[in-house]
């Protein structure tokens, strides 16, 4: 059932009329989900269409990454620790869902700080974690190689899949291929990296961003600042999340996430190779990287027949657009990580749109 938003702002934006037609990229995969469950989507003005960007972390994650972490898991025979949302992931040809079942020992974690305890508890065996996420949670993962160091839990490592969100926006914006009026900006990924780190939108792109946070209030607040940016023709990035964000970020979480490590090239679902955009580990923290220290060749990454996923992480489509959406593919037997993510945006139009 539609959920009834009430309120003066919700009026606002609900009576609000457009003089041109509109579209906003939401960049966070949180968003993607929230704008659904709170209802704020249902109370956009006619004209206004939001689309998805590359903010699920789980979904721009390639396959590659899930073949060399199947692969370490079957040569090594190391515990996987990892996100639950990765488990049932397919990967080339495979999942670890299907591994586990197979005898793979994976396991759900919350943290990684749960990964080094699984670590410390089983020292005769070697434990890697998934790490695949954005700036939130690198430098929890930063934190957590600094303290195997510091407490010689030498059977510990990760593997790096971590990925810098404004490097992605960047590429998207320079390939052009889709129309983008505004954005509206992840508050928790600014809450580390600072309302600042987006100005390039504005100022290389010519596009106005709203940073906003995650309640019904903040959502409906961040869009009409963004209207408003848009019906004045102000090219800026306005921060309407303060009581979480300023301008410079997290100074202390952004130093320990450089202390270990190094920005990289990155590959991405659907839009490929972006330049700056990982995060790899530092030759000092070398022991407690799962890439070195369990080298293995992987066969050629394989994509997911008729799975759209690439598309959508670049807005070129929405998810019902896909044909495979709600048919071939659901949450129960999911054909991509888009359907499979909690914060993917096939799942949140499945879970909600329909
Ligand atoms: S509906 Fe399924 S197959 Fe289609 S893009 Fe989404 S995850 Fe891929």
């Amino acid at each position: 059932m539609e959920k009834q938003l009430t309120g003066k702002m919700a009026d606002i934006l609900r009576n609000k009329r457009l003089d041109r037609e509109l579209r906003v990229m939401e960049i966070c995969g949180t968003h993607t989900t929230e704008f659904f469950r709170t209802g704020v989507k249902n109370i956009f003005p006619e004209g206004l269409t939001l689309i998805d960007g590359p903010g699920c972390p789980v979904c721009v994650t390639t396959n590659d990454y899930l073949d060399r972490a199947i692969e370490i898991g079957r040569q090594h025979g190391v515990i996987i620790a990892t996100f639950g949302d990765m488990v049932k992931v397919p990967s080339s040809y495979s999942s670890l869902a299907k591994e586990k079942s197979g005898g793979m020992d994976v396991r759900v974690v919350y943290s990684p700080v749960n990964a080094l305890d699984i670590a410390r508890q089983n020292p005769g065996r070697e434990v890697m974690f998934l790490s695949v996420g954005f700036e939130t949670t690198a430098p929890a993962e930063a934190a957590v190689v600094l303290e195997a160091k510091k407490t010689n839990v030498p059977n510990f490592s990760i593997l790096s899949g971590n990925k810098l969100t404004p490097p992605a926006v960047d590429a998207l914006l320079a390939a052009d291929e889709v129309k983008i009026d505004g954005f509206i900006i992840p508050g928790h990924v600014s809450a580390v990296i600072g309302a600042d780190a987006w100005g390039f939108i504005a100022a290389k792109h010519g596009r106005p961003g709203v940073v906003a946070g995650f309640d019904a209030g903040d959502l409906i607040g961040g869009v009409l600042v963004l209207l408003n940016l848009l019906e004045n023709n102000e090219i800026t990035i306005k921060n309407a999340y303060t009581r979480a964000v300023n301008a410079s970020g997290n100074l202390r979480a952004i130093e320990v996430m450089r202390d270990v490590f190094l920005e990289s090239d990155a590959s991405w679902r659907g839009i490929g190779l972006i330049p700056g955009s990982g995060l790899s580990i530092r030759d000092a923290f070398a022991d407690f990287d799962a890439e070195k220290k369990f080298p293995v060749s992987v066969p050629e990454p394989r994509e997911h027949r008729g799975c759209r996923c690439g598309d959508l992480l670049r807005g070129l489509i929405i998810p019902t657009q896909c044909p495979l959406f709600g048919k071939a593919c659901t949450p129960e037997n999911a054909v991509g990580p888009c359907m499979v993510s909690s914060e993917g945006p096939c799942s949140a139009y499945y879970k909600y749109w329909r």
